[in-house]
């Protein structure tokens, strides 16, 4: 263990004597997975992988998976668990995950878990799975589901209220105009909730009782956050 609890500083600076391996990282819509992949792949250096980034890009290729998937996104349900297997199966295979990477909203029912346990086991040698849950009052959620913008080019993300951009719409990163999820609103974020609850929380409890699992508070800064989630991993990892 060797983060400070206020900033993350770059693995490489440092040194990190962890090699990360695989990272799942857990929890309800809303609590910062997407956001906290993004400063852990600056520690690391080891890619996000995000199985609603990839159906959201296939929904905007239209591909086949992206049309069966679409409407059940857009309802705020759960994309059937053999297409998001296959997806993901892809993705592992590329050689940028060989030091590890981050599963973010991915496996979201236990049929994925073991598909993934499975998976791994099945691949030896790799070292095993360290999951982080990260945790949030529900109504901090619904605040930040709605107020959650992001922005179509560099795919950052903002918040209205925990993180506005310098100009209001606009990316500070390129200027590019923010964007909102289609499944942002208050009535998809109820459904997702209801999903969340009964496939996803047993996921949890699935990686709680096999041990290398951690949990941490969503509710402080984004530095800080991310600092807990690195010294876990390190601790996991010792
Ligand atoms: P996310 O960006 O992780 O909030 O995911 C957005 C939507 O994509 C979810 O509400 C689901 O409809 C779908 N999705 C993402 N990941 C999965 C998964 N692992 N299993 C099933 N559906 C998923």
């Amino acid at each position: 263990m060797s983060s400070s609890n206020s900033t993350v500083t770059p693995g490489r600076e440092e040194g990190r004597k962890t090699t990360p391996g695989p990272i799942l990282l857990l929890g309800a819509p809303g609590v910062g997975k997407g956001t906290q992949a993004k400063e852990l792949i600056k520690v690391w250096e080891i890619p996000q992988i995000s199985t609603g980034d990839l159906l959201r890009g296939n929904v905007a290729q239209g591909t086949e998976l992206g049309k069966t998937a679409k409407e059940i996104m857009g309802r705020g349900e759960l994309v059937p668990d053999t297409l998001v297997n296959e997806m993901v199966a892809v993705r592992l295979q590329q050689p940028d995950t060989a030091n590890g990477y981050i599963l973010d909203g991915f496996p979201r029912t236990l049929v994925q878990a073991n598909w993934l346990d499975e998976r791994l086991a099945a691949l030896g040698g790799a070292l095993p799975l360290v999951a982080v849950s990260i945790k949030v009052d529900y109504n901090q959620l619904l605040r930040r589901i709605t107020g959650r913008r992001n922005c179509p080019v560099c795919q950052s993300i903002y918040n209205l209220y925990g993180k506005p951009p310098a100009k209001e719409g606009f990316c500070d990163v390129d200027g590019a105009a923010l964007a909102q999820r289609a499944d942002d609103t208050e009535k998809v974020f109820e459904e997702r909730m209801r999903a969340y609850e009964a496939l996803t929380a047993p996921v949890v409890e699935h990686y709680r009782a096999l041990g290398r699992f951690a949990e941490v508070d969503g509710g402080r800064p984004i530095p800080e956050i991310a600092a807990g989630i690195v010294a876990a991993v390190e601790r996991l990892r010792s």
